[in-house]
């Protein structure tokens, strides 16, 4: 019973997001490099090539979220050193292209006249409308997800809505007879380019420098998992790096046994990491019930201690038994006076969650329980309740020991 979470949230997970970003980065530079070409502006062969920076960057961040949730056993970490060395190559390219524009806009021989005037004024127009949607809408689900990086990718929007008019201020400015705004706008958006290969640069050596991450972040992590009390077992627990965000992977063991429920604590186990450590960009958990190597059985039992009672909240006494999942073998056994015996209200309900405390996992009874009490805490907590026309503790004893158990 292993559940990755990720498969529920599949249409609001951050990655489908990022990957639209990536998707409008790439439509954003592509449209650029046309109008760039059409108008000859050098401010504008400067931002599509910082758009096609932008997209290297995103991608490399898609890359390390879709590392982090494959298995380390199934893709060893050789793989994250070639998202690394991709880094590597992609700042080295982006440096270069940024030379080549400063190379370019001191040719002298370079003519100043842009073409196409109208074409680009509303290509970037219509540019800067289309970013000014999406970033609202990214920032919005960034909220929504409380997702740091998709919350970043939408701030980078708003700087790229300032590069996009910096090179439609420059285009108006040749237009109206100054025609060196161009060179200067172009200029500005190689230091813009620059930054972003900084960036990914940056990243990459924090990345390859601390590729699992710093010890006190993983025992914040564990601090949180451990206040909720029904997680029996922290297995294993796996942060990784990438720029930086911290993607973690934890498998969980559960003192409960009913599916939706192990959902909702791995959901609320999810959103206090998420919230307590700000750093964490995401959290995977996989959970299973702990395995129990015995079961406790419970019988109500009459005043002799030796056969059942028709009643359960009244009956006398439990006889509790122990007995080993392999082999059958009893390995304890008490007989516990009923606390609830003589009480007046609720005495169901009250005898079922003590047994509850007393670990029970099957009850032997008579009668189907009388209040819907009793018959509701049980199945809550997927105690098994079993009907028998047995009439003594030995009977069952001797069903409870042979190999087949019920
Ligand atoms: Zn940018």
């Amino acid at each position: 019973m292993v559940k990755n979470q990720d498969f529920s949230r599949k249409n609001t997970d951050p990655s489908t997001i990022a990957f639209y970003s990536t998707l409008l980065n790439i439509l954003v530079a592509g449209a650029k490099g046309i109008l760039a070409w059409l108008s000859g502006s050098a401010a504008l062969l400067a931002d599509t090539i910082h758009g096609f920076s932008d997209t290297f960057a995103s991608l490399l961040v898609l890359a390390g979220i879709w590392l982090s949730k494959r298995k380390s056993e199934a893709f060893p970490w050789g793989l994250y050193k070639v998202e690394n060395f991709v880094a590597l190559v992609s700042a080295g390219l982006i440096f270069f292209a940024g030379y080549e524009i400063v190379h370019y806009v001191f040719k002298p021989e370079k003519t100043l006249i842009l073409g196409h005037f109208y074409s680009s004024l509303f290509g970037l127009l219509a540019i800067i409308l289309a970013i000014s949607i999406f970033s609202r809408f990214e920032a919005k689900k960034a909220k929504a997800l409380n997702s740091p990086s998709l919350r970043a990718d939408a701030s980078h929007w708003y700087s790229d809505i300032a590069s996009t008019a910096l090179v439609l201020l420059a285009l108006l400015g040749a237009r109206i007879g100054y025609p060196i705004l161009d060179r200067v706008a172009a200029l500005i958006m190689v230091g813009v380019i620059a930054k972003v290969g900084w960036d990914i640069l940056k990243d990459s050596m924090r990345t390859l420098l601390d590729a699992s991450v710093d010890p006190i972040t993983l025992d914040r992590i564990r601090n949180v998992i451990r206040r909720f009390s029904q997680v029996r077992e922290i297995k294993s627990i796996q942060a990784r790096n990438s720029g930086r965000f911290v993607f973690v992977r934890t498998d969980l063991a559960f003192g409960i046994k009913k599916l939706a429920q192990a959902h909702e604590l791995s959901e609320e186990i999810e959103k206090s990491i998420l919230k307590e450590i700000p750093q964490v960009d995401q959290v995977t958990i996989h959970y299973e019930p702990v395995k129990k190597d015995f079961l406790v059985y419970a019988l109500p039992v009459e005043e002799d201690k030796k056969r059942l009672s028709d009643h359960f909240g009244d009956a006398p006494y439990f006889y509790l038994v122990r007995i080993s999942a392999e082999g059958h073998t009893i390995q304890e056994e008490k007989i516990l006076r009923n606390p609830y015996v003589r009480e007046e209200k609720g005495k169901g309900i009250k005898v079922s969650e003590w047994l509850l405390q007393n670990g029970v996992d099957s009850i032997y009874s008579r009668k189907t329980f009388d209040g819907k009490g009793p018959s509701y805490v049980f199945s809550n907590a997927d105690v098994e309740v079993i009907i028998t026309e047995d009439q003594t503790i030995d009977e069952i004893h001797q069903k409870l020991t042979a190999l087949e158990v019920n």
